[in-house]
């Protein structure tokens, strides 16, 4: 099986760019988190630098990827400029590439682009001394991309920027071009999309249930979105609950509170909810005010203590089929 090291820009004290509030470390941890969960299922071999929010050390990482033999290298970030907002994806590739890492790069770049960014390009930044300009790019000895998705900047950019959509893109950027198991192995999901479409494929792709991506948002996709939180709470808090799509009692004892700051799986199940009764929210897996005002809103209309945070009766509204 090919080894993929996907690896977070920045991280702890260097925060990356900064904007309206948003920092790229914690959007380049939950892109990085979900490619790697991805990439994962389909029986890769992945190395991160980093799955939580701590420093990282760019001569250290490389080390690791190079001494691990990684075949591929994915670095995540976001862009950012001063003055007017720049906008679009560009894939900088190293200039001791022989041409795997100019091909990853181009794989990225179709496929992030065709979630409707710009696309400004491949290319190669180099120093003075004609070098790397990049840390990551300049240490590693395999094929290496480091994504520029989008501009943090830039709030048209930021919007359309959904952290599962741009993580099965660049996942299958990876399967192009660095094929799971040779040949013979199926081709990617179909992968990525927006709305109920989109949460059908992200919800098959991360717990492997098979759901019909037909974009509606009918029994068989709300009892996936149970089970998708019973996965999630056995996983996360060992709660060896029975994975059938049904909310009752014991599930519901079993969940835990989500609060607005909250990043993650249980998030993203959260937000997919409120998405499929019609509320106002971006399934991103990062619960910021978009999220709480929507959960507000939610717990209003089902006559709960509008607190904004998703406890057990909240999510027991949310999830049960009526
Ligand atoms: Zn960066």
């Amino acid at each position: 099986m090919p080894k993929i090291a996907v690896y977070a820009g920045h991280g702890g004290s260097d925060y990356g760019a900064v904007a309206n509030g948003v920092y790229e470390k914690d959007i380049n941890l939950a892109i990085s988190n979900a490619v790697s969960d991805i990439l994962r299922r389909r029986g890769y071999d992945v190395l991160n630098n980093r799955t939580t929010d701590v420093n990282r050390n760019i001569t250290r990482d490389a080390k690791m990827a190079n001494d691990w033999g990684a075949d591929a290298l994915l670095e995540i970030h976001l862009n950012s400029n001063a003055g007017t907002p720049g906008s679009g994806t560009e894939m900088l590739y190293s200039i001791k590439d022989t041409g795997k890492g100019r091909q990853f790069a181009q794989a990225c770049l179709d496929n992030i682009t065709a979630l409707g960014f710009a696309d400004r390009g491949i290319r190669t930044q180099l120093n003075e001394n004609g070098q790397d300009e990049f840390g990551i790019l300049r240490l590693t000895n395999m094929p290496a991309v480091l994504a520029e998705t989008a501009f943090i900047n830039n709030p048209s950019d930021l919007q359309k920027l959904n952290v599962y959509s741009a993580a099965e893109a660049y996942a299958n950027a990876v399967t192009r071009v660095f094929p799971a198991g040779g040949a013979s192995s199926p081709p990617p999901s179909s992968g990525g999309g927006t709305g109920i479409r989109g949460i059908q494929n992200t919800l098959n792709e991360r717990y492997g249930l098979g759901l019909t991506a037909d974009g509606v948002a009918g029994p068989q996709t709300r009892a996936g979105l149970i089970k998708g939180l019973q996965i999630e709470l056995n996983r996360q808090f060992g709660r060896n609950l029975t994975v059938d799509g049904k909310f009752g009692p014991a599930t519901r004892a079993a969940t835990v509170n989500v609060r607005p700051g909250a990043r993650g799986n249980l998030t993203y199940l959260i937000q997919a909810a409120l998405y499929l009764k019609g509320y106002t929210v971006t399934p991103d897996g990062i619960f910021g005010t978009q999220t709480e005002a929507a959960v507000k809103s939610f717990q209003r209309s089902a006559g709960l203590s509008t607190d904004g945070i998703a406890g057990p009766a909240t999510q027991a509204a949310l999830f049960r089929q009526s």
